[in-house]
This record gives structure tokens, C-alpha cells and sequence, in this order.
């Protein structure tokens, strides 16, 4: 098997994020059995989903995690010249195929050396770590990590996360949050606006207080240039609610999200946003003493990752992946959550993060073998 064939293989399993992957996860079994190799498998709560890890090599402290996951984004609406559940090769050198990228194509790249690595002498232990409902807010890995820590008696050092980055080492990403926010206020006729609670005009307050920290935290200094764009940002992407022009709305629900820099925290701006709200209440309840603010997590917080350059993933990393510009991403992943596992953590993968959850979604094959390469070289340098 070459890492093409096992991607093609990989690609055919059309797991979207929130379904059930027991099928692949079955596939991944039976190769390492293939190779003898013990694996422990973590089902969510319904026992419809798994992830699945294993340790190759000895039982040591200092060893490297490969960790990716199982599951894809959607295909439904775009437009695919392809099937996309079908890895299909192209005259342009590239692979075709939901999945390809983002990011089965990293985790053929760990299944083709499994091979080598069980002939190898490694000094440390690498392990695969291979999680689902990545593309749904990254559920699956905090019990991963969990079990990856408890399982073995040993202590593992370093994980590399293989996120399609262009094989560049990653050390920065933003964390992420979304929450929906409901307002529940009392409705009647347009004129008594003075004498009930409009649900969408205290949202509209909310949302206008939300709107305000973002600017806030721009203005007293908290920038990273290392992200674009340089500060965290706080949208409202969607709002429901009313049901006419000249009745008072009762209720009003939007959705929000947060995308932090390494240094400003999800929960103090949640905290103070709670705070605000709080404030809301103490005036309206006496107009209305049924109004209320709920706020509940639509996607779970994920993280961001600010791995310091003097940590020694940082040199290794270069090293095996022939690429010594370090950068950041935007975007969220599990890697934050494999960083305040205590783990030094970097993103580094084949494939272009610009082809991912789109249609005619590709990796080269230039990608492929570069991401092979590069799973290759740990083992050399662990042997
Ligand atoms: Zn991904």
C-alpha cells in the first residue's frame, strides 16, 4: 500500500461531522492489526462514534502524538467536477477528494509508515491519535487526550497536529467559542414599546455591548501581528425573532461567536458579557419580571495555541518537515486543546488549509510525499 492507496481508501468513507464513524474507525483497526499493533478505542457517550489511539515503540517518556481526524465537512450544495467520495487523480498532479486535504491525506501519511516504524528502533514511542467530530467543535478530542494521558504509564511529549498547513510549522492559532444568547421578553402592541420588554431591542443592546468590547479590547493594545487579523474578534452571524411591525417581540435568539488571540480568554470576556447582562435584568425585571437572558454554548471553547519558540518541538519540527519559517493560523483546531494537555504542540500537514471544506477539495501529490517524508524523518530521528 503507498500513501495514495491508503487515502483513496480513507476518502470512500463519507463521515461528515456529528455522524457515526465506526466504519472507519473499523478500517484503522484492521491495519494496525495488520501490523500487530494494540490500539484503544474511545466511544462517546451513545457508543456511535470512537477515536482511536495506539502507541508504536517503546514504553517511554518523551514521545511524539500524531493526531488527526476522522471526520469531514459536508458536500451537500457545492459543486463537485468529481465524485467526491472518490479520490480521483487529475493531469494537474493533484488528488481530488472530500477529505483529501483536511485532512485524511496526514493521516494516510502516519498509515503508510506504520510499517517502518514497527521495523525501526525507535527510542521514544510515537502514537497515533485519531479523533471524530473535529469538524463540529472539535468534541471528540478532550476525551482522546484524557485517555491518551491515562492510559500509559508513560508520559508523551509532543504532538504534532497534521492540519493541512502547506508542511509549514504552525505555533500560533486562535481560539474559538460560539454561543447562542436567548432574550425573553413580553410582547404586545407596538405603542406600549415603554410599558413591556422587547425582546429585540434589549438584543439589540446586547449585541451593541458585544460590538463595543471587541473596539475595547482593540484600542487598550490587545493586537498579535502574528494573526490576521490581529485582534479577537467577536461577530453576531445570525438573529431570529418577532413576528410582526406592530407587535412587541417576546423573543429574540442570536448567534455569536469569539475567535481569541493567545492572550485575551474566552471566559473573562463571557464573564463580563454575563455581567452586562446581569445589569439588564435588575432594570427590566421590574417592567417584566419574566424577562430573561439565557446564554448556552452553541460549539464548545476550543482553545487558541501560542507554543513559545524555545520549546524543543519548535527545532524538531523544522527539522523534519524541511520548512524553517514558523508562522500562525486563524483558524481553530485541536491543537490548543493537545497544548493545555501539556503537551508541546504545532500544527504541521500536507495540503493548502485554502482548498479545505470547499468543493473540488485536492492535495498534490508533491504534498503527499512531503507529508510521508516527513513522518519518515521522525522515525529516523527517534531511531
Ligand atoms: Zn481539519
Amino acid at each position: 500500500m503507498n500513501a495514495q492507496n491508503i487515502l483513496k481508501d480513507l476518502v470512500k468513507f463519507p463521515i461528515l461531522g456529528g455522524e457515526s464513524n465506526l466504519e472507519i474507525v473499523d478500517y484503522i483497526k484492521k491495519y494496525l492489526q495488520n501490523f500487530d499493533i494494540e490500539y484503544t478505542l474511545v466511544p462517546n457517550k451513545e457508543g456511535n462514534k470512537a477515536s482511536i489511539h495506539c502507541r508504536i515503540g517503546p514504553s517511554t517518556d518523551g514521545g511524539f502524538i500524531l493526531s488527526g481526524h476522522l471526520d469531514v465537512v459536508p458536500v451537500k450544495g457545492q459543486a463537485w467536477d468529481t465524485e467526491p467520495f472518490l479520490l480521483t487523480e487529475k493531469s494537474d498532479g493533484n488528488l481530488y477528494g472530500r477529505g483529501s486535504c483536511d485532512m485524511k491525506g496526514y493521516l494516510a501519511c502516519c498509515l503508510v509508515n506504520l510499517e517502518k516504524m514497527t521495523k525501526a528502533d525507535l527510542k521514544k514511542p510515537i502514537y497515533f491519535a485519531f479523533s471524530y467530530d473535529e469538524e463540529i467543535g472539535c468534541v471528540g478530542a478532550p476525551d482522546l487526550i484524557d485517555s491518551i494521558l491515562n492510559h500509559y504509564t508513560e508520559k508523551p511529549k509532543y504532538a504534532i497536529i497534521g492540519e493541512p498547513s502547506l508542511m509549514q510549522p504552525i505555533v500560533g492559532q486562535k481560539g474559538i467559542c460560539v454561543f447562542k444568547t436567548t432574550v425573553h421578553g413580553s410582547e404586545g402592541h407596538s405603542s406600549m414599546i415603554k410599558q413591556e420588554v422587547s425582546a429585540i431591542h434589549e438584543a439589540s443592546k446586547l449585541i451593541n455591548w458585544l460590538d463595543s468590547k471587541m473596539d475595547a479590547l482593540i484600542k487598550s493594545g490587545h493586537i498579535d501581528n502574528r494573526f490576521t487579523p490581529p485582534h479577537t474578534s467577536i461577530h453576531i452571524g445570525k438573529i431570529n425573532g418577532g413576528v410582526a411591525p406592530n407587535v412587541i417581540a417576546n423573543q429574540c435568539v442570536f448567534y455569536w461567536d469569539i475567535r481569541n488571540i493567545p492572550q485575551d480568554g474566552i471566559e473573562e470576556i463571557k464573564i463580563e458579557f454575563l455581567d452586562y447582562c446581569k445589569e439588564r435584568k435588575d432594570i427590566l425585571k421590574p417592567i417584566n419580571p419574566n424577562f430573561d437572558i439565557e446564554l448556552t454554548f452553541d460549539h464548545p471553547a476550543v482553545p487558541a495555541l501560542d507554543t513559545p519558540e524555545h520549546l524543543s518541538i519548535v527545532p524538531i519540527i523544522k527539522n523534519i518537515c524541511g520548512n524553517n519559517q514558523i508562522s500562525t493560523v486563524a483558524y481553530a483546531a485541536e491543537a490548543g486543546q493537545f497544548s493545555n494537555a501539556g503537551l508541546e504542540t504545532v500544527i504541521c500537514g500536507p495540503g493548502s488549509i485554502e482548498q479545505a471544506h470547499r468543493a473540488n477539495e485536492f492535495i498534490s501529490k508533491e504534498q503527499l510525499k512531503k507529508g510521508v517524508k516527513m513522518i519518515s524523518d521522525l522515525i529516523d530521528y527517534l531511531s
